[in-house]
């Protein structure tokens, strides 16, 4: 059995547990979210199973997020709202849950509560530049 068999994810997709489905193509899946942070709330999926995001081939990663703007503009005419948070969470400690990877769409509202500032800190002597140039070199 493959590690796909136990993914609620590529279940949805199997059509072997149902969704709101809200667009389809050959490669991607997108549906409401079981829990919306917001109403609207849309995750987009390849229908391949990948686990992380850093894991997808260049190809199949900008075959997924070709379809946001669209999408996101769908949801905004449908929900009425201005302003949204894409967010991707890669690996638990980031707060995965579902292991496959998702692209959150969540619509905003003045007063919803959900905030967005997270703490920002800042780096210390030349640990920028070295960090930089160490990421840099594995780009190269
Ligand atoms: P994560 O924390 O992994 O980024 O988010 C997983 C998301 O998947 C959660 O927002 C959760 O509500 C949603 N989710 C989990 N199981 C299901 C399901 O069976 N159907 C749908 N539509 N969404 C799900
Ligand atoms: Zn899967």
């Amino acid at each position: 059995m493959s590690h796909t068999a136990e993914c609620i994810f590529c279940k949805i997709v199997a059509g072997e547990i149902p969704c709101l489905k809200v667009f389809e193509d050959d490669a991607v899946l997108a549906f409401l979210d079981i829990g919306p942070l917001a109403d609207g709330h849309v995750l987009l999926i390849p229908k391949r199973h990948y686990e992380r995001l850093d894991a997808m081939p260049a190809d199949a990663a900008s075959e997924l997020m070709q379809h946001l703007p669209r999408l996101a503009a769908a949801v905004l005419a449908a929900t009425g709202a201005d302003a949204y948070n894409i967010l991707v969470n890669i690996g638990p400690v980031a707060g995965q849950l579902v292991m496959h990877v998702h692209v959150h769409i969540i619509p905003r509202a003045n007063g919803d509560g959900l905030g967005y500032r997270w703490s920002a800190k800042q780096y210390q002597g030349d640990r920028g530049k070295q960090l930089a140039g160490q990421i840099a070199s594995r780009l190269a």
